[in-house]
């Protein structure tokens, strides 16, 4: 068994005017395909890992064998952080979220646009490349982090609702150096149904 690229579910050019066509086709087509690419030919010299879950793998980096163990750290998680960011941006999205999601984000954090200055914060924070996460703890409060490189929440003990990749090849094309702009635009496509429905599963 080898893991497989989930389908965008949406076209290169959806994420438009935040995201340019050509960065989400390199990021998906390229950057994504492999970190997938090397996930799996790891792998195939482990059968032993064949049944578990690529969350179950990142969850507990330490029973990987040690020979791939740095391999899939890097690439297992690029593969899995990356499945949440597409899955969690949409064309026609953002605004606030509603729901139970909604309401835990703001009696977390005060109010929506406190959560975004500390998720914009906690991204522009992220020296070189990485992610911010909004996650959940193993008690079901939400928590603001950031992670180096393609590092997962699971590995942390966190389960991650939604995350931002700021890593320079998720914006360089149209914002150069410019992360912050990213940043605000970013959340024009937050997918906020699809973060509800993350965050009601795990709970
Ligand atoms: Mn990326």
């Amino acid at each position: 068994m080898s893991f497989e690229m989930l389908p965008l579910p949406y076209a290169f050019d959806a994420l438009e005017p935040y995201i340019d066509a050509q960065t989400v086709d390199l990021h998906y087509s390229k950057h994504h395909a492999t970190y997938l690419k090397n996930l799996n030919d790891a792998l195939a010299k482990h059968t032993e890992l064949q049944n578990l879950s690529i969350e179950q793998i990142l969850s507990d980096l330490n029973r990987v064998p040690e020979d791939i163990r740095t391999t899939v750290r890097n690439n297992g998680g690029g593969y899995y952080n990356h499945n949440i960011y597409w899955a969690i941006m949409g064309p026609n999205q953002g605004g606030e979220p509603a729901g139970r999601l909604g309401e835990a984000i703001r009696s977390t954090f005060g109010s929506f646009s406190s959560f975004q200055e500390q998720l914009e914060k906690a991204g522009l924070g992220r020296f070189g490349s990485g992610w911010a996460w909004l996650s959940k703890r193993p008690d079901g409060s939400l928590v603001i982090h950031s992670t180096p490189n393609q590092d997962t929440p699971l590995a942390e003990g966190m389960t991650p609702i939604i995350g931002v990749d700021v890593w320079e090849h998720a914006y360089y094309l149209k914002y150069q150096n410019r992360r912050a702009e990213y940043l605000k635009n970013w959340w024009n496509l937050v997918n906020w149904e699809e973060a509800e429905r993350r965050f009601q599963q795990t709970s």
